[in-house]
């Protein structure tokens, strides 16, 4: 491949698109045009990104015959291979007729795409181009797939119920308990095929990885002599990219103005995240827990979030009378302007991997209500091994909610969470300023991309 004068090399990117994997891709895209890179982004109509917020990109539609689509979990693994059967054909044209204009666009130095998207490395494949995976999630959460896809293939699913507890061997952080999905029953193929499909990197030359070394060590050093490509860990992307709204809901910008009348590290942040679903009772005792424990709250509850409900009409009653001096809902709010805002002393979350990094960055103690998937493994680390976030059981009820808010916000405990939370925050600054981890991890990666054009 020779280099085109004068043109920036291209990087074409393809996120599979739900919000916490869009993001990290979007945020990817902002960092290698900061270091030189034309930008296209090829993304399915569902769920597409918002052009006028990335004027420097170019955004190319795949057809997905997906309108509609309902954005449950389960829904989300049915859509994946239609996703990967409409787009083939679009994308397959569109590369070929880029690659005839590079003389215009610039040298098409690779594809980096999400793995569910599989259809690209067929097109790469035949167009003899070069892919780079991008992993939008921690490499604990990787490896602990790894794990259920092992127990699988020894036939030891379903695992009795009594070593639930105990550590798993290959990856000792671990309980059998924290694995994505419960491994005590049997687990739908759906869910087997999906786990087998997003490790399979294909004939991808490198993993992009939104984490950072000091969090994800171990797991990036066995996945390094597992996968055998070089491995770039250059998190937390939002940090090193310009800040721009990658939302795909309309953030509600009331919560700023709500948290600037409150005073410093007093509110607690509840949000579950783009994905997850709660059952009505969840939220009646989610509702008493913030009404009896008397501290200032910004709650996010996402428009259909509720089983059976389009909104908050299952308060109970007399709760927004009772909350109105010290509460503000919201359907989706500016979710980092919030956790860096000096109001915030507490964030009660999913536990989804973008929210995670997004907490740690900002020094924010978390709790933890993790419902599926990574969220279980991100909420073990949390927990146990970077000790910044406490959890709360499933169907968790209003005491044990109370409980909880007030060791985070107030009690010993609490502070010990919130000084371990500020040190992480000052070693992940360390890690993306020249030197640190991720900086030296993107610099490889510009010259490993570059590498591509002589
Ligand atoms: N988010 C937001 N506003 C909200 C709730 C969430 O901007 O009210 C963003 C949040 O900042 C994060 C993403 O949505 O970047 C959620 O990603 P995560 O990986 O935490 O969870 P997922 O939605 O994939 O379960």
């Amino acid at each position: 491949m020779g280099t085109i004068e004068g043109r920036k090399p291209r990087v074409v990117l393809v996120p599979f698109p739900y919000q916490g994997h869009i993001t990290p891709m979007l945020q990817l895209g902002a960092i290698l045009n900061s270091r030189g890179f034309s930008i296209t982004v090829a993304h399915t109509e569902f769920h597409s990104p918002n052009p006028s917020e990335h004027p420097e990109f170019i955004f190319l539609p795949l057809p997905d015959n997906l309108s509609g689509c309902e954005t449950s979990y389960i829904n989300s693994l049915n859509g994946i291979s239609a996703m990967n059967t409409n787009s083939l054909a679009r994308f397959h044209d569109f590369m070929v007729e880029m690659l005839e204009m590079q003389e215009q666009h610039g040298q098409v130095a690779c594809i980096v795409y999400d793995t569910l998207m599989h259809f690209v490395d067929e097109v790469a494949t035949r167009l003899e181009l070069p892919t780079v995976a991008l992993r939008p999630n921690s490499a604990a959460y990787l490896r602990s797939q790894h794990v259920i896809s092992q127990l699988q293939a020894d036939n030891l699913i379903p695992l009795p119920e009594s070593q639930l507890q105990d550590a798993i061997p290959t990856h000792h952080l671990l309980r059998f308990k924290d694995l994505p999905f419960p491994v005590n029953a049997e687990i739908p193929n759906i869910l087997l095929d999906f786990f087998t499909s997003y490790a399979n990197i294909r004939s991808s030359s490198a993993i992009i990885w939104n984490t950072v070394d000091m969090l994800d060590h171990e797991s990036l050093t066995k996945l390094q002599q597992h996968y055998k490509v070089p491995i770039f860990p250059i998190g937390p992307f939002h940090k090193m990219a310009p800040i721009f709204n990658t939302s795909l809901i309309t953030e509600d910008t009331n919560s700023i103005s709500w948290l600037d009348k409150q005073a410093p590290n007093s509110v607690i942040y509840i949000s579950i995240g783009s994905i997850a679903i709660m059952d009505k009772k969840e939220l009646i005792e989610m509702a008493w827990g913030l009404a009896n424990c008397n501290q200032p709250f910004l709650w996010v509850v996402r428009p259909s979030s509720v089983s059976g409900s389009e909104w908050i009409e299952c308060l109970p009653e007399g709760f927004e009378e009772m909350t109105r001096e010290r509460g503000c809902i919201v359907k989706w709010a500016p979710q980092k302007k919030v956790l860096a805002h000096p109001a915030v002393g507490g964030f009660w979350s999913h536990s989804g991997w973008n929210s995670t990094l997004e907490s740690m960055c900002e020094g924010v103690p978390m709790i933890c209500r993790p419902y599926f998937s990574d969220q279980v493994v991100n909420t073990r680390y949390l927990t146990h091994v970077w000790k910044v976030a406490l959890q709360l059981e499933n169907n968790p009820e209003r005491r044990g909610i109370e409980k909880a808010i007030r060791t985070l916000m107030g009690d010993k405990e609490g502070k010990e969470m919130r000084q371990r939370a500020l040190k992480m925050k000052q070693e992940l600054e360390l890690s993306i300023r020249r030197g640190g981890s991720s900086w030296n991890s993107l610099e490889n990666l510009v010259e490993f991309i570059m590498s591509f054009t002589q």
